[in-house]
């Protein structure tokens, strides 16, 4: 570390550290990123970094804690899991060139949420920072502005909210309106890094988003008139109406004024990449609650424990990614996550699919040029970030030269097959509507596919721009030199010309002076310290002529300069200082022309991002046998030889047993019985997995599906299922369930498996059959509920739309073997002690079990039986449920016995007790 004065040095340290409170201070000195005071105690600590103190000039020393610079981005990365702030201060000077102290400066400040580094970002997702706050404050619009929280006191807890969520390494930026209750489901699409709320918020509970980091931030900055201001200067539109905004969206404009003040700020350099804000209507695509996404393991795998271990798919999103860009990737993800709501929207994305299903060679060429393409969504944003490396721009403009024929190859087998590519089997959309916002491209009209290609801005004018002005293989640093290209700029040429014969007359030196001296060995060198040499070896050195001059002594030579070397060593360094110079002035006007075309990049490379996705489902499509899905407007759901696209990539092919499912008004509700490993949570989640599936616009793993539109799909995992997050309490369960009653519609898709099961026996079927009724007569969704309560499958005989499946397995001698077979009917039995027999039971237990069912049996039939007597028609469900009531007590100690989880003992133990509990009060 360079010893400076430690008094200015501290002054400058305690002017950034003010700037910058609430992060921790990366202060650069040298080699190092130093952390000083309460920062070095904290960073050493989060860090295990040693932590030294700094003798600061007499007075009490400072504290003191330091990161190699080289370093820096893995220590920041772990501040950030950590859910801190990173300021980081440079030396914005050449120490070299430095009166004084170096000038330092806070070039940025990484937060979880805003991230530009590489080295901070996961490739194949996104990484986004959101702000929330109240969509009104009931106060009316067009009052004074002033200092408009968006906190507000609020009366109730039901207003709308409004969220805003960028990505600053894209420049996404995105603003919705949010109804309170789907608060979490929006929250859980997008995955924020970090959220930003209002001040007044606090105390305010905010649904735990998915490991969100909360940033507080100052009322006023959530501010209309603010936002209004920056969003017409940074996007020079008139008003607002040009970006799409209506009357009533004040609180979007206030959560987009947040957001851009924040990112702004802790991006001084500047953020001119950002787009202009989507903002997304209601009714286009749908919540996916947190629980839906989690159970049906759309990008994220249940187990993540067990996941990844070999090569093997856990998730959806690990099925259906095969994309080949980064930018391919993080849009699947984003699709996934954002089922298609609009009919005409989800048809435009099956008829790309399905042309590029049927034109193999269409596709593959697509794929092969895509493959070519490098992140040009990110590189858009680090041109205008001013922190693209020359390779990077080259790299650029390569990725560039494959979007002509990307074009080209789209219209030459559009015209080859003489007719438009996306025709077959598509329901005619309607006019596409054409908002105000219609810059995004799913509003575009037309066939998606050839709209993409057709549309696409080659960006011919700026690769050859880059072509012109970059070397073919620049090195990956500015310092390197060697980045313009030869020809580009007249002095360039010149001053490398003047360093090479520089250089040449140099190394021509060597023979020259050999001659003139005598001495054979005679050399011309190099080195840092003391640049151009002569070198004569020690037995030489009576033969060095009187102009040498000498420089350095080794052990075995002497090293000597001339004026005439000295002369043109001047000539070879200047030259080579003003090369860089240059160098770096010409790249960085490069870079700014570049950077003046960001929003064409963008756009570019939105298309580009859609082709891969399109491309890699209809890759998907023909590589596991999916088939397009009809996707209808009406209320039938129909697949047939369905199967499961996870699960069925985890065995061989033909070992995976398809099944047949369909709902309809006259039979919306589906009671799935089996015995455990059955199939029945397989079955349950391939439905959904196919309604989602369709809704994205892909194909879906069936021999053939008619699917509605679907506007929820909600999934319930029962307690003794979840093993997830060790948390799953009742409570829980219970409250999941309350969120799916209160959200489901006529047109949602209701997964329930196993709900009931965390509390005993009798409470589990009473509340499972009431929810099963609620479902039936005041939703009307299409449900399917898998349960082991068998007592469910009676529901079947009062509710006309409910009707029983179950998974069946056929009994070999004592052995149960799972057909994996979807079948109409309840099941007859549960099987659990042929499971226990598998699973290792002692035979003696077995088979006393199997005595005590047999009588079991028996006696529930009687009692099954008594209340029927009285007639069908006149049974409510109420009396139904009193079958379980004024029974024996060991009846129901007995059903709600797990055997497979007792000991030997233990159940001889109990075996007693239940005898003794018949003996002492025979039944009645
Ligand atoms: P349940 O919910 O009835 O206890 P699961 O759905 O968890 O049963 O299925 C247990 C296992 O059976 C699954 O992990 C899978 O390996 C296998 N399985 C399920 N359905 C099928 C099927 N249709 N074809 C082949 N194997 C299946
Ligand atoms: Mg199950």
């Amino acid at each position: 570390m360079p010893k400076q004065d430690d008094t200015p040095l501290m002054q400058q340290w305690r002017e950034a550290k003010a700037r910058h409170p609430d992060a921790i201070l990366f202060f650069r000195v040298g080699d190092f990123y130093e952390m000083f005071f309460e920062d070095a105690e904290e960073g050493a600590r989060l860090l295990g970094l040693t932590l030294t103190a700094r003798n600061n000039g007499g007075a009490a020393d400072v504290p003191l804690a330091g990161v190699p610079a080289r370093a820096r981005d893995e220590y920041v990365q772990r501040l950030l899991r950590l859910g801190r702030r990173v300021a980081i201060c440079e030396q914005v000077e050449d120490p070299a060139e430095a009166k004084g102290i170096v000038r330092r400066e806070v070039v940025e400040t990484v937060t979880p949420g805003v991230v530009l580094a590489d080295a901070l970002l996961a490739e194949r997702r996104n990484n986004y920072v959101a702000a929330l706050c109240l969509a009104s404050l009931g106060g009316g619009q067009g009052e004074g502005e002033g200092a408009r929280g968006g906190a507000g006191s609020s009366s109730g807890g039901e207003e709308v909210l409004a969220l805003a969520v960028a990505d600053i390494s894209t420049g996404e930026l995105v603003a919705l309106h949010v109804e309170p209750g789907a608060l979490e489901a929006e929250l859980a699409r997008f995955e924020p890094a970090e959220l930003l709320l209002p001040a007044s918020w606090e105390g305010r509970t905010v649904p735990e988003a998915a490991g969100a980091f909360v940033t507080t931030r100052p009322d006023w900055l959530f501010d209309r008139a603010v936002a209004e201001e920056e969003l017409r200067r940074r996007f020079r539109v008139h008003t607002l109406e040009g970006l799409g905004f209506q009357e009533g969206d004040d609180g979007l404009l206030m959560a987009l004024g947040a957001l851009v003040a924040y990112v702004a700020e802790v991006q001084p350099a500047g953020i001119t990449h950002l787009k202009p804000p989507r903002i997304e209507r209601p009714g286009r695509t749908m919540a996916l609650d947190a629980m839906t996404r989690r159970n049906l393991e759309l990008v994220e795998p249940l187990r993540p424990d067990l996941a990844g271990r070999g090569a093997r798919a856990a998730t959806l999103l690990d099925v259906l990614d095969e994309t080949v860009t980064a930018m391919g990737a993080r849009m699947l993800r984003r699709w996934l996550l954002a089922p298609l709501l609009v009919p005409e929207e989800i048809w435009r994305r099956q008829a790309a699919v399905a042309a590029l299903v049927e034109h193999a060679p269409l596709r593959r060429e697509l794929r092969a040029e895509l493959g070519q393409v490098r992140d040009l969504e990110r590189l858009a944003g680090k041109v205008a970030a001013a922190r693209i490396t020359p390779r990077e721009l080259r790299a650029l403009g390569a990725s560039l030269a494959v979007l002509p024929r990307l074009r080209e190859a789209v219209s030459r087998h559009a015209a080859a097959d003489g007719l438009a590519l996306e025709t077959a089997g598509a329901p005619a959309p309607p006019e596409a509507p054409a908002g105000p916002a219609a810059g995004g491209l799913a509003r575009s009209a037309g066939p998606l596919l050839t709209a993409l290609a057709g549309g696409l801005d080659c960006l011919e004018d700026v690769r050859a721009t880059i072509e012109r002005a970059l070397a073919d293989d620049p090195p990956a640093t500015l310092a390197e030199g060697g980045i313009i290209r030869e020809g580009y700029d007249a002095e360039l040429d010149e001053l490398r010309d003047a360093r090479d014969g520089g250089k040449e007359f140099i190394a021509s030196l060597q023979a020259r002076e050999r001659q003139r001296t005598g001495i054979g060995s005679l050399k011309v060198g190099y080195n840092k310290v003391f640049g151009y040499y002569l070198e004569v070896t020690r037995a030489n050195l009576d033969r060095v002529p009187p102009d040498y001059e000498r420089r350095q002594t080794l052990a075995n030579a002497e090293r000597y300069v001339t004026a005439e070397l000295k002369e043109w060593e001047a000539k070879v360094l200047g030259a080579e200082e003003r090369i860089a110079e240059l160098e770096a002035r010409l790249f960085a006007e490069l870079r700014r022309e570049v950077a003046a075309h960001v929003a064409r990049l963008q756009n570019a490379a939105e298309r580009v991002a859609t082709l891969d996705v399109l491309a890699a489902l209809a890759h998907v499509a023909e590589r596991r046998g999916y088939v397009r899905p009809e996707v209808h407007t009406g209320y039938r759901l129909e697949v047939r030889g369905g199967r499961h696209p996870v699960v069925e990539t985890m065995m061989p092919r033909e070992e995976f047993i398809p099944n047949d499912v369909v709902l309809d008004e006259d039979a919306r509700i589906m009671v799935l019985t089996g015995p455990n490993m059955a199939g029945k949570s397989t079955l349950l989640r391939q439905v959904g997995l196919i309604q989602l599936m369709a809704q994205i616009g892909s194909f879906v793993p069936a021999q053939s599906a008619r699917l509605p539109v679907a506007d929820r799909i909600f999934t319930r995992v029962g307690a003794s299922d979840n093993l997830v997050h060790g948390q799953s309490t009742f409570m829980v369960e219970m409250s999941e369930t309350a969120a799916i009653l209160n959200g489901a519609t006529r047109r949602s898709l209701v997964l329930l498996d196993e709900i009931g099961r965390g509390t005993a026996t009798y409470d589990g079927v009473s509340i499972a059959w009431a929810v099963t009724e609620y479902l039936h007569e005041l939703i009307g969704a299409k449900t399917i509920f898998a349960t082991h309560y068998h007592e469910l499958t009676q529901l079947s005989e009062t509710l006309p739309a409910l009707f029983n499946c179950n998974v069946a397995v056929r009994e070999v001698g004592d052995e149960v073997v799972f057909l994996r077979r979807l079948e109409p009917g309840g099941a007859d039995r549960s099987y659990g002690i042929q499971v226990g027999r598998l699973a290792g039971l002692p035979a003696a237990v077995v088979e006393r079990a199997r005595e005590i069912l047999h009588e079991l049996e028996g006696a529930h039939a009687v009692a099954a039986r008594a209340p029927e007597a009285r007639g069908r028609k006149e049974r409510s469900s109420r009396e139904q449920l009193s079958l379980f009531q004024g029974e024996h007590p060991a009846l129901g100690r007995l059903r709600r016995l797990q055997i497979e989880f007792l000991t030997p003992l233990q159940a001889m133990n109990l075996l007693a007790e239940l005898q003794a509990m018949v003996r002492d009060e025979p039944a009645g």
